[in-house]
């Protein structure tokens, strides 16, 4: 403390002798107040890192690149796919068209993260890369595909992620396959072999009802059946221990009219067996928020189409338009899922509930 004060105090009698010369009075006055602040900040940022070296040894912080402008404020695109097939359709997606897709957003830094670390806030998105959830409804054959020869169809959804994935190493193929019906990808004995390969390769599987029902008018008991039933017959082909399918995606995009019911999207017991949803997905219409902000629900997560066709100025490529134009829109990862870093005009967004360290940072 006394060495802060002679530092200070020395200072002050420098800039005082050396600007009396030149500068009004008042141009003076500010000219050793800012001095002042800085030596002070100077002298405690070395305070707290020899403290810091006694306990821990480095701090997480400064591994942080602040001229990256990390935002973990922002918005977070989900994008919504169906099938992959040889023409383009209002719900299909051609190879071509999904590579470009995939490459586009590589180029312009995105990566995708799973589902359930989007849903938990733990994005371990690399620094100055934004997170992107890559999703597909339905769980058509076009999906995943075996051969006859037990290759696996490269123009298949996870033949193609695989293969961008092989090409490019740090764009991961996590992906969420939303599930319905009894023969998921269309091949019944492959079922489990299919189940054991998506996560091996950190992709998973996600809930989307027995039968694709229509939620609007359903009661309680059909909406625990068609859940429930569902989570646990996918859960019956999965070997890893304790992997839930805990993730749902609408059918068409539905919910119960009778709000007392909307509770059994998330929660509910079918033949004895709780279920518990951590994330449930819409069909439209924009960008997810920041799992930190504290409009974001995970019981209401919106999802982009990733498409060109009928995508009435919502698809996917307009919001890459938009975050091109809007980049302080865009969620930028600060490379440590700990820390939620965000520049100070954005920290009011950031809700207060959070079990991770906040790092509030001047954006100049
Ligand atoms: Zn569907």
């Amino acid at each position: 403390m006394i060495k802060k004060a002679i530092l200070i105090l020395m200072v002050v009698g420098l800039m005082m002798g050396c600007s009396q010369v030149e500068s009004s009075e008042f141009e003076e006055d500010e000219i050793v107040e800012e001095a002042q602040v800085e030596i002070v900040e100077e002298v405690d940022k070395g305070q707290a890192q020899e403290e810091n070296q006694l306990d821990d040894p480095v701090d997480p912080r400064e591994a942080i690149d602040l001229s990256l402008e990390p935002n973990e404020s922002g918005r977070i695109m989900v994008l919504m796919y169906h099938n992959i097939g040889e023409e383009e359709e209002e719900w299909t997606r051609t190879p071509d068209n999904f590579i470009k897709d995939l490459q586009v957003l590589y180029e312009k830094g995105y990566r995708p993260i799973s589902l359930k670390d989007y849903a938990s806030g733990n994005i371990t998105t690399p620094q100055g890369y934004t997170p992107i959830v890559i999703t597909f409804d339905d769980g058509n054959k076009n999906n995943f595909e075996y051969m006859e020869d037990g290759s696996l169809n490269p123009d298949s959804a996870v033949g193609l992620l695989m293969d961008f994935h092989k090409k490019n190493p740090d764009f991961s193929p996590a992906a969420t396959f939303f599930l319905t019906g009894d023969i998921p990808f269309g091949q019944r004995e492959l079922i489990g072999q299919k189940f054991e390969f998506l996560l091996n390769k950190g992709m998973d599987i996600g809930n989307h009802s027995k039968t694709h029902a229509n939620f609007t008018q359903a009661s309680a008991e059909l909406l625990q059946r068609e859940i429930g039933e569902q989570a646990q017959y996918l859960e019956s082909f999965i070997e890893a221990e304790g992997y839930k399918v805990n993730t749902i995606a609408l059918p068409y995009g539905t919910r119960p009219k009778d709000e007392s019911k909307t509770s059994y999207l998330k929660e509910g017991t079918y033949d004895g067996v709780p279920y518990d949803n951590i994330a449930i997905l819409n069909v439209g219409w924009n960008p997810g928020y920041s799992p930190y902000d504290e409009r974001f629900n995970p019981e209401s997560i919106p999802r982009i189409r990733a498409s060109e066709m009928k995508v009435d100025n919502v698809g996917m490529y307009n919001y890459l338009e938009y975050f091109d134009n809007n980049p302080d829109q865009r969620f930028i990862s600060d490379g440590n899922p700990d820390i939620i870093t965000v520049p100070d005009d954005r920290a009011e967004q950031i809700g207060s509930q959070q079990d991770r360290e906040i790092y509030i940072y001047d954006k100049k």
